[in-house]
């Protein structure tokens, strides 16, 4: 497809209709213009409908600033220097939670399905991209502490939104709806009376959620929503923004450094290190079997729940400065199968077909034409199976936390 050309049409995989709602095509942004900053470089990455995407990595990988740059949100120093990002504006009650769209023309559940407005979101004038932030991408930031205006009521934050996007509404339809919205997400509505200071962690950042969602939109953006909170809290929040996303049949990004909780949630993972995207696949796909060695250290980089106690060997050195990112992979100095074309020239992204679907990884390994180590070479769990899906959908049928590491250790040649 050519650059600048949106996807428009449906993809079709496992059997299901796959439509795009976020699409994003040779992303890159730089901080700076004397000696820039390369903190994205090139990244593809598309969301469909109703999907979880896990976007991870370490700190300063370029997570966010995709995610910023997207919703055109980045500050300067920040810069978009290249690439295309697509939002899919698909009538809102179009999407069916069981993955299947209706099919042109078609009526289901009193619902006729319509060709989504495509909105260019690194191109078309601010105003444009106004109108379907929040609306329809809303993004829950970091810390709910700053994010949230501290001399305002939660009431007063939740009626702010409402005011501005919902003309139609009257006062006490915007209190009523205030009300459910913290009902949603766990939270008394008495709490509509209080400041952000006089909220837990945890509960802030569910009043985060609660703002989010106030419009229903089709994509949740969530940079790091549960880092500052403790496991306990961290799981509640979690399970039940996927059985929001369950009942409302929202997509997710989640971006997060913690790649044991994305296993838990994610359709989809995508891994960057230094500004790329190293690579991609299903989330189970991803854990069990990763083709690229980045990966493969970040999955051997949590501990077990189970078992007898081990040493982590974690990935050795360190992420590189970005002003100074090695040449060719930018991983070579740290893998433990750098060979000589590693470090003189970046290696194309490999596209890899096998029984979890489809996937991709940058690394030579991967090329076709060079022996693959047994490590990187494990069998996935197939596409559909019970042990390919992802554990929280719902919540209703979650375990603890990490559980999946045990169920790696099962997996023949995976070793930790
Ligand atoms: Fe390692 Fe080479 Fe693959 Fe980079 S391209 S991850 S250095 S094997």
């Amino acid at each position: 497809m050519a650059k600048g050309t949106p996807m428009r049409s449906a993809t079709s995989t496992d059997g299901h209709v796959r439509e795009p709602l976020l699409e994003i095509r040779g992303l890159s942004v730089d901080y700076g213009i004397d000696d820039p900053v390369h903190a994205v470089v090139d990244v593809d990455l598309t969301i469909h409908r109703g999907e979880v995407v896990g976007l991870a990595g370490e700190s300063g990988s370029g997570k966010s600033t995709l995610a910023y740059a997207v919703t055109r949100l980045l500050r300067d120093p920040g810069m978009i220097t290249a690439g295309d990002a697509y939002f899919y504006d698909w009538p809102k009650g179009s999407y069916r939670e069981d993955g299947d769209s209706l099919a042109p023309g078609a009526e289901a559940n009193g619902v006729r399905r319509a060709e989504p407005a495509i909105v260019d979101l690194l191109s078309d004038d601010r105003e444009a991209v106004r109108r379907v932030r929040w609306s329809e991408i809303a993004v829950v930031f970091q810390s709910a502490l700053h994010a949230l205006n501290p001399v305002l009521r939660v009431g007063r934050l939740l009626d702010d939104v409402l005011r501005y996007h919902e003309h139609g509404m009257s006062r006490q339809q915007r209190q009523a709806r205030a009300a459910e919205l913290l009902q949603l997400v766990g939270i008394s509505p008495d709490r509509l009376r209080s400041y952000p200071h006089e909220l837990s962690g945890g509960m802030r950042q569910r009043v985060m959620i609660a703002l989010a969602l106030a419009l229903w939109p089709s994509l949740l953006i969530m940079d790091e929503p549960t880092t500052a909170l403790d496991v306990v809290i961290q799981r509640e929040i979690l399970e039940e923004i996927m059985q929001l996303r369950q009942r409302f049949g929202f997509s997710v990004l989640f971006i997060t450094h913690d790649l044991s909780l994305l296993i838990e949630i994610a359709d989809t993972i995508a891994v960057m290190y230094a500004g790329r995207l190293v690579e991609q696949a299903p989330a189970k796909a991803l854990f069990h079997a990763p083709r690229h060695p980045y990966t493969y250290g970040l999955t051997r980089s949590f501990p077990s729940l189970h078992g007898e106690k081990r040493v982590m060997n974690g990935i050795e050195g360190s992420p590189p400065d970005l002003r100074r990112v090695p040449s060719g992979c930018s991983f070579h100095p740290r893998c433990a199968w750098a060979m000589p074309e590693c470090a003189a020239t970046l290696p194309p992204m490999a596209e890899l077909r096998d029984v979890s679907g489809t996937r991709s990884a940058l690394c030579w390994l991967q090329d076709g034409q060079h022996r693959v180590p047994p490590e990187l070479a494990v069998t996935p769990p197939a596409l559909g199976s019970a042990a390919a899906r992802p554990n929280m959908r719902g919540g209703s049928t979650a375990g603890p936390v990490r559980d999946d590491v045990a169920a790696a250790e099962e997996v023949p040649g995976h070793d930790r």
